[in-house]
């Protein structure tokens, strides 16, 4: 194993924005090129997904780390972890409204790194239409005036769009890409709204007939969606082809089924995997996959069952995927399910991955990997903020959650593919050690004034 300073350390040293780009390995653009442009944007979101919950996971997987720093002592061991890992990455910053980061003192306080951090609807909307808002609303600015999003912006301009999650398709991430509502909690009026868009696909959990476990229920319990709309999507009369059964996501991931547009509901109440009873008493206490798995589709089948549907659309699409039960599982501080939650993240990245490259290209497609805070403060084995994540003699992992909340830590920004260059760019703030950041306001940005612009959809078509 290598031993290195951090990578980022040095390119924070000395780095000014017009050096970012060199100092990240990227070529300069020449003054008459064209920018690359995306036709096709996947924006994977692993829901309170840090840099060191990734590195719990690099652990398990491999015994390694990529983006642990020290900066109580020396210098410590990071090594490029594989996947997209392998990205060009940058850090983002995830307040809402309130606050702002501050590097400096984010390595320093504990109390900067906990206080007030951005919930999953004020991040979601952020991510969304590029404008931030108060915790809890969807889509909204504080005052309830509707955001526009990148969803609505792709159909139109006659693009495909979708959103897929691990946790209920009405919770604060795929919401915040579709719907405009005061409250994140006001589920049934989100799902409406859903399915009354012109959304191409909307896949998650939140299937009213079943537990966490997999089994039908006495009751239907109708907790994010009401009994009216659950009826018409049953009965198809939405516009979607609703599907519920692992065979049938199957069927559309591996292309045997063809279906226009689509609405699933895998089996499950709430998670796919997270929150389906222990073997052990404590779920803290359990081990990787110590408890059988339930069996239904992983987030990688959801993935590419919704990708299969907006393929065919010959403008392009954009499609948000929202490892959404790695926040869950934060909360919670279960470990084991902490990581189970994000290698099912990562297989379905790399599923993507090769998806695009057997299906389109890196010059047409943006793929980008990234998180809307992190949750529960993982740290090293100490109460002591800061300390790096480590292995003891036996290769068990040390770790310490400091917090069942968010905080304000900085997460990676992976990004590959169309416009990678540009996007990398957006990156002009620096943190002492994790280098150079952008906002989670930047990248709808680029999306929606730069890209994707409002009077492509305005201009009358040319004859041809
Ligand atoms: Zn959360």
């Amino acid at each position: 194993m290598r031993i290195r300073t951090n990578f980022s350390r040095r390119l924070a040293v000395g780095v000014t924005a017009g050096l970012t780009a060199v100092a990240l390995g990227l070529p300069a653009l020449p003054a008459h090129a064209a920018p690359a442009v995306a036709e096709n944007i996947i924006v994977m979101i692993g829901d309170g997904m840090g840099y060191n919950t990734l590195d719990l996971t690099n652990l398990h997987l491999r015994g390694t780390t990529g983006y642990q720093v020290n900066p109580n002592g020396s210098a410590v061991k990071n090594e490029k972890q594989p996947g997209f890992q392998s990205y060009s990455y940058v850090g983002m910053s995830t307040y809402a409204i309130v606050g702002a980061y501050n590097g400096p003192i984010a390595w320093t306080s504990t109390a900067a790194a906990t206080g007030i951090p951005t919930d999953s609807a004020a991040a979601g909307t952020a991510m969304a239409s590029g404008h931030k808002t108060f915790h809890g609303i969807i889509g909204m600015t504080p005052s309830g005036k509707p955001l526009p999003n990148i969803t609505e912006r792709a159909k139109a301009l006659g693009k495909a769009a979708g959103v897929v999650s691990s946790v209920p398709y009405s919770h604060a991430t795929p919401a915040a890409y579709v719907a405009h509502e005061i409250s994140r909690n006001n589920y049934h009026n989100i799902t409406n709204q859903m399915i009354n868009s012109k959304m191409d696909v909307v896949i998650g959990a939140g299937h009213p007939f079943y537990d966490d476990n997999n089994k039908r229920l006495a009751e239907p319990d109708f907790k994010y969606i009401s009994a009216a709309d659950w009826n018409r999507l049953e009965k198809n009369t939405t516009g979607y082809s609703f599907i519920e059964k692992t065979a049938d996501f199957k069927a559309i991931a591996e292309g045997k089924k063809k279906v226009k547009r689509l609405w699933g509901v895998p089996q499950v109440a709430s998670t796919l995997q997270q929150e389906r009873s222990s073997v052990r008493a404590d779920a803290q206490q359990e081990k990787v996959g110590e408890t059988p798995f339930n069996k239904v589709p992983n987030l990688t089948d959801l993935s590419l069952s919704a990708l299969n549907v907006l393929n065919q659309n010959p403008r392009g699409y954009f499609l948000m995927v929202e490892g959404g039960a790695i926040d869950w599982a934060g909360h919670a501080n279960q470990t084991a399910r902490s990581i189970e939650e994000t290698m099912d993240f990562m297989d379905a990245v790399e599923a993507v991955s090769k998806w695009v490259e057997k299906n389109s290209s890196w010059d047409k497609t943006l793929l980008i990997i990234t998180a809307d805070h992190e949750t529960g403060f993982i740290n090293g084995p100490s109460e002591r903020a800061m300390v790096p994540l480590a292995q003891d003699a036996h290769g068990n992992i040390q770790i310490q959650w400091l917090s069942d909340q968010h905080t304000n830590q900085l997460v990676p920004f992976f990004v590959k593919g169309a416009g990678a260059q540009q996007v990398l760019r957006l990156a002009t703030s620096q943190d002492p050690y994790r280098g150079a950041y952008m906002d989670n306001i930047d990248f709808p940005q680029l999306v929606m004034h730069k890209w994707w612009i409002q009077s492509q959809a305005a201009a009358p078509k040319k004859a041809a």
